[in-house]
């Protein structure tokens, strides 16, 4: 018994739509199958559901054979048709889907060696501040079985260890989930790998590879490297991204078999060294940062997210050592110095009194910068200088305001969208935007529209393969391709409009027509929103001036804006034509070359002549060496870390009382 309809899940199935999917399949006796494309897989498999790639308006088939068939075809069509209906414990506002799960972080404890070479190691200064304490090695080593092949009679032994293996990732994975203090975030990674461990596709290869005489953990590293590949294989983002997630899970399943204990960032000691050849920016932003001393990687350079958010917990960062990252592998103390970027491992005594000295200097430092708090900075003529918050999330609202932000000069909403494995809805954007005008109002805040590019795909969003993904298709580019995820972030700004005082800024604008373009559809979502009687706002609109063409022709971008904020991170690669994520062009990497010095200048005197604000939101912002020289410019609005915003005050307080 069969019947075909067309998919009216918005992400498709993936995710959690799969799991609701397979947890109704699983409810009825029949046999269960989704078919498309003439391709049927058991409907009760979360994996091989995944992997069919069922999207959105795409038609399929649910063939049913069994005593309850009827009743399951009605009820799997009825929610492949209007998947929101019975929704009880789950609102598509508040919670992400199951998300993007990358291997759970696993440590190698320190060891007690200690290297020999040069002590002094040279990597990118890339978030200041000076630490030292003990080395958290996070280079989470590949599992590897036994290769032994099994003697007939041990068939069923190896089988019972292996279903006791799973059960009990099962059951810490339960555990995990019950726990009360989990984000929603966290909570849909947790229940994503659950559902791949208890999956027949990986449990039912396995138990086949076992039986053919593989040992248990060689059999979980076969199954689960093949799923992983065919997951690769599938032209979908979202889609190779579950191959980390089916790596994830054979691994946990490997360790218990091998009678392994896996260190989570979650214990590192307080006060640590985080050493590592690349962590992504989300597991760092997870991690517990109050703990983390400082931060060593091989990859990252001075503008990568890593960076970033290290610099807005005021954690010192070291980042782009490259190989030599591996030397510090045995370490048992770390030095990090990350206004030089170097490290020194394992100092002697001076080297350790020496950075014992910096460590308290700079806390005493901090201490005498919190009078700075409140204060208002002006300029020579009595102007107010804006000293805002670069963040990303709600979570740094704290911080910024503890810091005393005058508002938030650049708020990055692509973290929102990378942190849900479906497109935010406009109701969560809505919420979000709201909530973050009304915690700085009567402050501005200013939100950036989507930036994200080919070098960072997201879930509900296809991104074609690109040479050169920095000069891609990014931030207004693609925005304007894709209209239906813009306006629903133009609506939602509109909406959260009415909480306080929310401007928007466009990233990566290179003519002028893009300005225009988003303004049509800008006006467009507020006759909508009238039409349906939905309260809103107008907003400012602003340019990020970071791309040459964007200086070049500011004199006529002023006249269409009511702002300018410099976002001299891509401005400097893209006057510089040099990688800001390449260790090797680092040293090109500089704000204060004089090309770029001057391409800042040129901005400020364009917006200036027009009348209109010139911010600055890139890294250079809270620069104090440099902060003089924008605001004799003509900036009138800086924007940066939480962890810079005291000292930027005290330094425009400075020049003020100079004069
Ligand atoms: C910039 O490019 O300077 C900027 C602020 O944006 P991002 O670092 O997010 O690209
Ligand atoms: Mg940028």
């Amino acid at each position: 018994m069969e019947r075909s309809t067309i998919v009216r899940v918005h992400e498709g199935l993936h995710a959690r739509p799969a799991t609701r999917f397979v947890k109704l399949a699983k409810g009825f006796e029949s046999d269960v199958e989704l078919v498309k494309d003439g391709k049927a897989v058991s409907a009760k498999s979360s994996v091989k559901l995944m992997l069919l790639a069922v999207k959105e308006n795409q038609e399929v088939t649910v063939r049913a054979n069994g005593a309850d068939a009827i009743e399951a075809i009605e009820a799997l069509i009825g929610y492949l048709e209007n998947p929101r209906a019975g929704l009880d414990d789950e609102s598509e506002a508040g919670e992400p889907d199951a998300a993007a799960v990358t291997a759970p972080p696993e440590a190698v404890p320190p060891a007690a060696a200690t290297i020999n070479g040069t002590p002094k190691l040279q990597g990118v200064a890339a978030s200041e501040g000076v630490a030292i304490g003990p080395a958290f090695a996070h280079f989470p080593a590949e599992v590897e079985g036994p290769g032994r092949r099994l003697q007939p009679g041990e068939i069923d032994g190896e089988l019972d260890r292996f279903r006791g293996a799973v059960s009990t990732v099962q059951q810490r994975m339960d555990r995990t989930l019950a726990e009360d203090n989990l984000s929603a975030g966290d909570r849909g990674i947790v229940a994503a790998l659950r559902d791949i461990a208890a999956d027949d596709s990986l449990t039912g290869e396995v138990e086949k590879l076992i039986r053919e005489g593989d040992d248990a953990v060689s059999a979980v590293i076969g199954a689960a490297s093949a799923i992983a590949a065919d997951f690769s294989a599938v032209d979908d983002h979202y889609l190779n991204a579950r191959a980390d997630d089916v790596h994830a899970v054979g691994r946990q399943i490997c360790l218990v078999l091998l009678g392994q204990d896996e260190v989570s960032l979650e214990t590192i000691p307080q006060g640590a060294i985080l050493i590592a050849d690349d962590i992504g920016a989300w597991d760092l932003a997870r991690a517990p940062l109050k703990r983390i001393g400082g931060v060593v990687c091989g990859h990252g350079g001075a503008t990568s997210h890593i960076a970033i958010i290290a610099r807005s917990h005021g954690i010192p960062a070291v980042l782009g050592l490259g190989e030599k990252v591996n030397e510090l592998r045995t370490a048992r103390e770390v030095a990090v110095d990350g206004n030089a970027g170097h490290v020194i491992v394992d100092p002697d005594e001076a080297a350790r009194a020496d950075f014992t000295r910096r460590v308290e200097a700079a806390a005493q430092e901090r201490a005498g910068l919190t009078v700075f708090k409140s204060v208002t900075p002006t300029r020579a003529d009595g102007t107010v200088i804006e000293v805002a918050a670069n963040i990303g999330s709600l979570e740094e609202i704290e911080a910024a305001q503890e810091a005393g932000a005058m508002g938030v000069g650049l708020f990055r909403t692509e973290l929102l969208f990378m942190r849900h494995m479906h497109l935010p809805s406009e109701d969560m954007q809505a919420e979000t935007y709201g909530a973050l005008a009304k915690a700085f109002a009567p402050h501005s805040v200013i939100v950036r529209t989507l930036d994200i590019g080919g070098d960072k795909p997201i879930a509900g969003i296809e991104f074609p393969d690109e040479e050169n993904p920095f000069l891609g298709w990014r931030g207004i580019r693609m925005c304007l391709d894709r209209p239906d995820i813009f306006k629903r972030q133009l609506r939602a700004l509109l909406r959260a409009a009415v909480h306080g005082n929310i401007k928007v800024m466009l990233p990566m604008v290179s003519e002028i027509s893009e300005v225009a373009r988003t303004r049509a559809l800008i006006e467009e979502c507020a006759a909508e929103l009238k039409a349906e009687g939905l309260p809103h706002a107008a907003f400012d609109l602003g340019v990020m001036i970071e791309t040459p063409a964007a200086v070049l022709i500011a004199p006529a971008l002023a006249r269409e804006v009511a702002f300018f904020s410099i976002g001299t991170n891509d401005l400097t690669q893209y006057i510089m034509a040099a990688d800001r994520l390449n260790p090797t062009v680092a040293k090109l990497n500089d704000v204060t070359n004089p090309a770029v010095m001057s391409a800042i200048e040129l901005t400020a005197q364009a917006g200036v002549a027009a009348g209109i604000m010139v911010g600055m939101c890139g890294e250079a912002a809270g620069r104090p060496d440099l902060i003089p020289a924008f605001i004799k410019m003509g900036l009138t609005e800086l924007s940066m870390s939480p962890a810079s915003i005291q000292r930027a005050k005290k330094t425009i307080a400075a020049m003020a009382a100079e004069r």
